[in-house]
């Protein structure tokens, strides 16, 4: 249990706050809203992992997790992720966010990160900002337009990002995605 006052970039005061890797409470309050954050245990166990043990750390964790590059892509993925996605490692490992996810972005010449529409995306802003301010987002609302069976589907997301140094001079940026879920239809276009 942390203590009330240790409050981490991203977390909000005064709102009950849950640790979005573990699922520990980090700061009391009322249940709604609930908000998300991450716990000092977890964030200096994310600091200080280095790429063998990070593995396993993330395997251990109960959300889906990429370990991401600048450019959003994947170094290291974890089981959570691979059953979300219905994909093998090897076909997440090396791709970018947008190829994983199956964006309807990541279609254009260049792929992921170089449509016009990438410049709003939420998942990529995040992490690029992560990797180079060393500062997290927690909880984020991502939003992504994706391609599965040749249907489009609108798709939400709640993802978290935090930066680590598996080498010196190295970064990565850890990359949690919570309830993926298809948005509610809107009526046909
Ligand atoms: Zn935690």
């Amino acid at each position: 249990m942390e203590g009330d006052s240790d409050l981490l970039p991203g977390d909000k005061p005064g709102i009950k706050t849950i640790c979005a890797w573990c699922g520990q409470t980090i700061q009391g309050g009322d249940d709604h809203p609930i908000s998300h954050g991450i716990c000092h245990s977890c964030f200096s166990d994310l600091l200080s992992q280095d790429s063998i043990s990070l593995k396993e750390f993330v395997e251990g964790l109960d959300v889906p997790i990429l370990v991401v590059d600048d450019d959003v892509r994947a170094a290291l993925s974890n089981n959570k992720t691979e059953s979300l996605l219905q994909k093998e490692s090897r076909e997440i490992l090396d791709r970018k966010g947008g190829e994983i996810f199956a964006c309807v972005n990541s279609h254009g010449p260049g792929g992921c990160g170089e449509s016009i529409h990438c410049l709003g995306c939420t998942l990529r802003n995040s992490v690029e900002d992560t990797y180079s301010t060393g500062i997290p987002h927690i909880d984020v609302p991502a939003t992504l337009r994706v391609e599965h069976k040749a249907e489009l589907k609108d798709t939400v997301s709640r993802i978290s990002t935090v930066r680590i140094e598996p080498e010196p001079g190295r970064y990565q940026v850890v990359l949690s995605v919570r309830d993926f879920h298809e948005q509610e239809e809107k009526g046909d276009s």
